[in-house]
């Protein structure tokens, strides 16, 4: 691999491009990601990212996809990390099991609680937050790129936004490199965090994550899970079609590459989508915005 680090693209680069991935369930699931990595590289990405179960549930999956597309691909993949559940001797081993693996960028998170452990409270030996767990990965000084979550509508635990911009804050002087954005919808919410955001000294990358939209029903259950608002725009647009797949992934592109022309017009550092490990739609989108990277 020519280029091993995020941080090392972000020094030619104005602008990236990447996906996002989720470790499947079964074989099937797995080839069909592989499958769709492979489509995607037609586009250059800069890196693809792989998720990380709540409390460790994909830790294996997690880094077992992240070093076969590093295998297959010349691309950089980051692997994401979340301390919930996990100890500080429990997190250096996994840390020295990445850099075994030739893995140098990590999505670095709290994680929400299990699912069936809603009130989990961390031991005494457990990081409670991201930023601990940041420090940690700075024992290995540079090895590691270190991507961050931000929150465009602010944390859904967090009192206010300002709060939230301080904690971020927090992430980036502890060795924060960038951050990806939750899902959101109005570009105007980027715009108004990204001044938030600047106004606290954050300088790293700010990078959206975008949701292509195909279906009404689980784009609701995906923002529900994840905190994020479905706006009355979108609501409004995809609700009357809800019961129409065909037409909504055709409004979706619509919807999703106008937001995505909007925020590179405000100066969005790149896209990172959130592509489901499928290619389309967002092979389409990206082909319709023309030569963004340039
Ligand atoms: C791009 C992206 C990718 C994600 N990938 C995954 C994934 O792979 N696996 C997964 O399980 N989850 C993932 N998540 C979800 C994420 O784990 C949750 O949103 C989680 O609730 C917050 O994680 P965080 O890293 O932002 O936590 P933190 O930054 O630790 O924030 C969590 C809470 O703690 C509070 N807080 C933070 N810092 C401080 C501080 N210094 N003092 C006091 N309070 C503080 C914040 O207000 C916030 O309410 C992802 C989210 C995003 C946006």
């Amino acid at each position: 691999m020519l280029v091993k680090k995020i941080s090392d693209i972000f020094d030619t680069k104005p602008r990236t491009l990447s996906f996002e991935f989720f470790p499947p369930k079964t074989d099937k699931g797995r080839d069909n990601l592989f499958a769709a990595a492979e489509k995607l590289m037609e586009l250059q990405p800069d890196f693809f990212s792989v998720t990380y179960g709540a409390g460790g549930s994909t830790s294996k999956s997690t880094l077992d996809i992240v070093q076969e597309l590093q295998r297959r691909h010349d691309i950089p993949v980051m692997h994401h990390f979340t301390c919930t559940k996990h100890s500080r001797v429990e997190i250096r081993e996994q840390l020295n099991e990445m850099m075994a693996s030739d893995i140098h960028n990590i999505m670095a998170l709290r994680g929400d609680p299990p699912a069936d452990e809603p009130h989990y409270e961390p031991g005494p030996d457990e990081p409670r937050y991201a930023f601990e767990l940041i420090k940690i990965i700075r024992e290995r000084a540079g090895w590691f790129t270190v991507g961050v979550a931000a929150f465009p509508e602010g944390h859904l635990d967090t009192p206010t936004k300002e709060l939230d911009s301080l904690y971020t804050r927090v992430k980036q002087d502890v060795g924060a490199d960038f951050a990806i954005t939750q899902v959101f919808f109005e570009t105007e919410l980027y715009r108004q965090f990204a001044d938030r955001m600047a106004a606290a000294g954050i300088t790293m990358r700010l990078i959206p994550g975008i949701l292509p939209i195909t279906n009404y029903q689980r784009l609701c259950q995906f923002c529900e899970t994840c905190g994020a608002t479905v706006s009355p725009g979108i609501h409004d647009t995809f609700s009357p079609l809800a019961d129409d797949l065909d037409a909504t992934g055709r409004k979706g592109i619509e919807v999703v590459t106008e937001q995505c022309r909007t925020l590179l017009a405000l100066g969005a550092p790149g896209l990172h989508f959130y592509c489901l490990n499928k290619p389309e739609p967002v092979t389409t989108i990206h082909n319709a915005l023309g030569d963004w990277r340039a």
